[in-house]
């Protein structure tokens, strides 16, 4: 199963692979080798997503997409807390390709506020959290709609996660675009 790359010039994200680097829940680098890689049913929502942002005068950032399922080992040993980390013998839809964790970035490429950083496993990262503040509600709302509207579904814990919503009928992708 081929993967396709996603790159800021031909699909006009930005990218920030943070399990690239040490800012993480690992609190280590866990891709020694990294692109931004996605299924191609994926890659073609996302195309949709960028289009649908860049209406509203925003940019996607991506913290995440493909997966190898040793990064996904390596999560598990940290947080085995099936709410916010998938276990890798079931497979994370990250390593079928067809999850991307992504933000928005305003005019000034500036993220939103969406009330907690990528990864911040606490309830405030749940879309039903409901002590957040106006403006943070809004921004999930607004990334909501574009994912929606692109093809993508959310998951309830994680803000920032979207798959596509027969993700479970996609095989787990073993590719090196990614090593850990
Ligand atoms: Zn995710």
């Amino acid at each position: 199963m081929a993967l396709n790359i996603i790159t800021e010039q031909d699909h006009g994200v930005v990218i920030d692979l943070v399990y690239a680097t040490k800012n993480n829940l690992a609190g280590k680098i866990v891709y020694r080798q990294a692109v931004c890689a996605l299924h191609p049913d994926a890659e073609a929502c996302l195309n949709k997503a960028v289009v649908y942002a860049r209406q509203a005068g925003f940019t996607l950032k991506i913290f995440d997409a493909y997966r190898p399922n040793k990064a996904q080992e390596i999560f598990w040993s940290v947080l085995a807390d099936p709410q916010y980390v998938s276990d890798p013998s079931q497979g994370s839809n990250h390593s079928r390709g067809v999850a991307v964790d992504v933000t928005l970035l305003d005019a000034n490429n500036k993220e939103l506020d969406m009330g907690t950083g990528f990864d911040a496993m606490e309830d405030a990262s749940h879309h039903t959290c409901t002590s957040l503040p106006e403006a943070v509600q809004k921004n999930r709302l607004l990334l909501l709609g574009v994912m929606l509207h692109a093809g993508f579904k959310p998951i309830a814990s994680e803000w920032w996660h979207y798959e596509l919503s027969n993700s479970h009928e996609y095989p787990m992708i073993d590719s090196d675009l990614v090593t850990v």
